[in-house]
């Protein structure tokens, strides 16, 4: 995987269940203020952010949109699938109050990152008393994985 500094391109996965109540700007601005799952992303670093959805069970549709996505900024922007990485929201990968994560990750993840080779990261949005908690060093998602 490429260091974190030398990505253009974020893409977050989101959960179009979730996503028919939730218009997904708290991952928006997880990602502007460089909070929760993209803490590793420096502040003045110039990347490029899209969100879309899995288009419903099974997550099928992951595969389609992110074929067309990696066709189009490499015709258009000249980019490589080594610029891009996809991050998975909390919605999907962690256990939090919409319900637990996506019955179908391991899926998500086989289409993501081995058919069509893309990094992946896991995170998006972190819950407010979860960020204060870590920056107390109070919390550690590894212990307690049920909070986002
Ligand atoms: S992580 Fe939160 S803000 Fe982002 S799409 Fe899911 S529910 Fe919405
Ligand atoms: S496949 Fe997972 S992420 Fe997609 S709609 Fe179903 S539960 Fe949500």
């Amino acid at each position: 995987m490429k260091n974190q500094p030398e990505k253009k391109y974020v893409v977050v996965v989101q959960c179009h269940i979730v996503k028919e109540r939730c218009s997904g700007c708290l991952c928006e601005f997880a990602f502007n203020n460089r909070t929760g799952g993209f803490t590793d992303y420096p502040k003045d670093q110039n990347l490029r952010f899209l969100t879309l959805t899995c288009g419903g069970c099974c997550g099928r549709a992951v595969h389609r949109k992110l074929s067309h996505f990696i066709k189009q900024v490499k015709a258009k922007e000249n980019l490589k699938k080594e610029d891009v990485v996809v991050h998975l929201s909390s919605c999907i990968s962690k256990d939090n109050y919409h319900g637990p994560p996506c019955p179908h990750i391991n899926y998500l993840k086989t289409m993501i990152c081995d058919k069509l080779g893309l990094d992946l990261k896991e995170g998006t949005k972190v819950s407010d008393t979860s960020e204060k908690l870590q920056k107390e060093g109070k919390y550690n998602e590894a212990e307690n994985p049920k909070r986002n």
